[in-house]
């Protein structure tokens, strides 16, 4: 058997009723046999990817909170740190009602692979808690942080462990996140976290940086395909920070935007979602937290149709699919739909949307897939460039932090590239990203020794 079947059998055993992980993990390592192949006797003998898929430590916590009726609930709180071979854990918190042990350590190992490709020094992390934030008031969203933070703060740092937003998680909870952690901590350490409002230390440009680094991402691999933006139609689903920054950047560069998508269905504007309706989306956000229907306020306003209950893979024509809504979104039938439509590219944007079988079915398909792990990882890279700023106490503008921030979409791709032709492989950004992000952090590992 080969070290990289082996390894998948052992994780297999190990983690039996981790499907998110063991998904992740299979789409990883199968990717990895060129860099394995290469030195298989030193990976095998330092044990580098039975440690790779094994966190450093698991933390797994009670989180006990009030509502405003008095009444008291208990909730579970998570932080996986995952890899620490290249920098201190760095990645966001969910709160949302399915996360498990399973979702949380599928992101953590996802975000080794993606901070690694950032060029910058981050391990990968991941945390959050099966809270759900839908139709929660202010004060009790506070009491839920303050909780979590109790017995957050022993765990992470500036230089140890640095969290951020995810899903459910924005600016204000981690504005409660650091209030809590500030005031346990006695200082006013703010490189703890990141996603913090503008006055108390946050980046210009983080809010769109997901999104503007997925659009600054594709504008690569089209000018590697000698191909353009301009006047592309794209399907976009979710309409939170992501695909906000997406849809924003999209329509900037002159791309049409179609559909934007929620857990009630999808909206399709036939003329195109872009200039007030891309600021809409904040109020959106509102409207989803308060349990009332946003997407029905947009067609209120705006027009186009709502398609209740659907989603808009395999169903809408348009030249870019841009999944920025949740895990396994796209299925092999969608992407059946997809290739049929005569969908060109697929990049994703929230972290793994796409299916193993649905992204083997659009790669032989012709599709050009733009990988989650690369094409977000804007947004950790600019949380990189925050714990920058704060550890200089100071505050770069907006322009400083966008052009580094293509900068290093830039990277991501030329570096993919350069590993692609070292290995004499075509070009598959799955397996590209894989292998690039994968050789940081196995280099880290042996020269650090086993621990
Ligand atoms: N949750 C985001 C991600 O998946 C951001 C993480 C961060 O900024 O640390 O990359």
């Amino acid at each position: 058997m080969s070290y990289i079947s082996e390894v998948i059998a052992q994780t297999e055993q190990k983690n039996a009723d981790q499907k998110e992980f063991l998904q992740t993990v299979k789409e990883v390592l199968g990717s990895l046999a060129p860099a394995i192949d290469e030195k298989e006797d030193i990976y095998r003998k330092y044990c580098v990817l039975e440690r790779m898929v094994e966190p450093d430590r698991q933390i797994m916590f009670r989180v006990p909170w009030m509502d405003d009726s008095g009444k008291y609930h208990v909730n579970r709180g998570y932080r996986v740190q995952f890899n620490g071979a290249i920098g201190p854990y760095k990645g966001g918190l969910r709160f949302q009602p399915n996360v498990n042990l399973s979702i949380i350590k599928f992101l953590a190992f996802e975000q080794t692979f993606k901070n690694s490709l950032t060029t910058l020094p981050m391990g990968g992390a991941k945390g959050g808690s099966d809270f759900d934030p839908r139709g929660k008031s202010d004060d009790e969203i506070m009491r839920f942080c303050q909780s979590f933070m109790n017995e957050l703060y022993r765990h992470i740092g500036p230089d140890l462990d640095v969290p951020a937003g995810d899903m459910g998680v924005g600016g204000r909870e981690i504005g409660y996140l650091f209030g809590q952690y500030k005031k346990i901590r006695n200082g006013f350490e703010n490189g703890v976290l990141t996603g913090k409002g503008l006055s108390y230390g946050g980046s210009k440009i983080r809010p769109e940086a997901t999104g503007f680094g997925a659009a600054y991402f594709l504008e690569e691999i089209l000018r590697h395909q000698n191909d353009d933006i301009k006047g592309k139609t794209f399907c976009i689903s979710g309409y939170g920070n992501a695909a906000w920054g997406a849809v924003k950047k999209v329509s900037e560069l002159g791309g049409k935007v179609v559909t934007v998508s929620g857990s009630e269905g999808y909206i399709y504007d036939e003329n195109g979602i872009c200039g007030e309706k891309v600021d809409f989306m904040e109020h959106m956000l509102t409207l989803r937290a308060q349990g009332k229907s946003a997407l029905g306020a947009y067609t209120d306003k705006f027009g186009g149709t709502l398609y209740k209950g659907e989603k808009p893979w395999g169903k809408v024509k348009a030249d870019v699919y841009m999944p920025c809504a949740m895990q396994n979104e796209i299925n092999l039938e969608d992407a059946k739909g997809a290739v049929a439509l005569g969908v060109k590219y697929l990049c994703e944007v929230s972290n793994m949307p796409t299916s193993n079988e649905a992204l083997d079915y659009l790669y032989e398909n012709g599709v050009v897939i733009a990988p989650s792990k690369a094409a977000n990882a804007g947004g950790v890279a600019v949380s990189g460039l925050e714990m920058s700023q704060n550890s200089q106490r100071l505050g770069w503008t907006s322009e400083q932090v966008d052009a580094m921030l293509k900068d290093i979409m830039k990277s991501i791709h030329s570096n993919i590239v350069e590993t692609l032709g070292y290995y004499r492989l075509p070009y598959n950004l799955i397996q590209g990203a894989n292998l690039a992000g994968f050789k940081k952090v196995a280099d880290a590992m042996l020269a650090q020794g086993i621990y």
